[in-house]
């Protein structure tokens, strides 16, 4: 992850999970700038093996 003010690469200070993903604090080793991002987790694509696990999962619930 590039700092916003100087482009240069930051360190994570700590990760803390939330609802849905992660934040990270972290510092830039060059302008010493501290900040905080956001991850979210959004599932793309899935092997299709799983999916096929997935609905039979569903299947067995009804
Ligand atoms: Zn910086």
């Amino acid at each position: 992850m590039k700092c916003p003010i100087c482009e240069s690469k930051s360190q994570v200070l700590d990760s803390r999970p939330e609802k849905k993903g992660i934040r990270r604090n972290r510092e830039c080793k060059e302008c010493l700038t501290r900040f905080t991002t956001h991850e979210t987790l959004v599932i793309r694509s899935m092997d299709k093996h799983l999916i096929q696990k997935y609905h039979e999962k569903e299947e067995g619930c009804i």
